[in-house]
């Protein structure tokens, strides 16, 4: 039996690059009966980013829950729900900063990347800074022992495997250390239509799993 928490940020709809990299994943592991499956709207995470535009975080929520629901993700054999209805997670986070080093949070290959597209400098917000670190709170709290992510996702998982590490061998045996799940070869990192390195929903150049037809052609 394996315990599966994976998520997306409402920062949007979803995009081809999910369908590859994730969706796609989850889907196939939901068939399992033995298989528990959370997937996580991952509102609290994308506030760390857009602070300043909240109403683009809440409106994204439901589109984000209408393509899980379209490509085949079933409510009734998958927990779907919204990160900022479990505070537990945001509590739990607290605790696992004090576990990680500033400087380890620095060296993160994928946010150093974010950081730079969202030319952020050193004016970036502190909690998109340390999101890798939230993000151990939300694979811990379910207890999830699978993580089905893509590719940009890999730094985020060795980040949280340290943390469970030393939480465990610090104060007691009690989380369970998770494995990422990664698509094959040349899949995990779909790149956007503008030839950006990655379809993101931030970017904008990404083809949509809600986009119609003819849209899909011109892009
Ligand atoms: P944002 O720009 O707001 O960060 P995003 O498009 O990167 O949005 P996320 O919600 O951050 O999407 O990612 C959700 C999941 O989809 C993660 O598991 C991530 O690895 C995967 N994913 C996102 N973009 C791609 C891509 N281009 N190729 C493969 N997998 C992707
Ligand atoms: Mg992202």
């Amino acid at each position: 039996m394996n315990t599966i928490l994976t998520g997306d940020r409402p920062t949007g709809r979803l995009h081809l690059g999910h369908y590859v990299g994730s969706l796609k994943t989850r889907v196939e592991m939901q068939a399992d009966p033995t298989n528990k499956l959370y997937v996580m709207i991952a509102d609290v995470q994308a506030l760390t980013d857009n602070a300043k535009t909240p109403e683009k975080v809440s409106s994204n929520i439901l589109e984000v829950a209408l393509d899980y629901l379209a490509v085949g993700l079933d409510p009734a054999k998958t927990t779907l729900f919204i990160q900022s209805q479990i505070p537990q997670i945001a509590e739990l986070t607290m605790f696992y900063l004090n576990l990680v080093s500033v400087a380890r949070v620095r060296r993160n290959p994928t946010v150093k990347t974010e950081i730079e597209q969202k030319n952020f400098g050193e004016g970036v917000p502190t909690g998109f800074f340390i999101y890798p670190v939230s993000q151990a709170a939300d694979i811990t709290a379910f207890k999830a022992n699978l993580v089905p992510v893509g590719e940009d996702q890999k730094p985020m998982l060795e980040q949280t495997q340290e943390i469970v590490h030393s939480f465990n061998s610090t104060y007691s045996d009690v989380l369970v250390q998770p494995k990422g799940v990664f698509p094959p070869k040349g899949m995990g990192r779909l790149p956007g239509i503008d030839g950006n390195g990655k379809m993101s929903k931030s970017l904008g150049n990404g083809i949509y799993l809600s986009d119609t037809a003819d849209v899909v052609q011109k892009k």
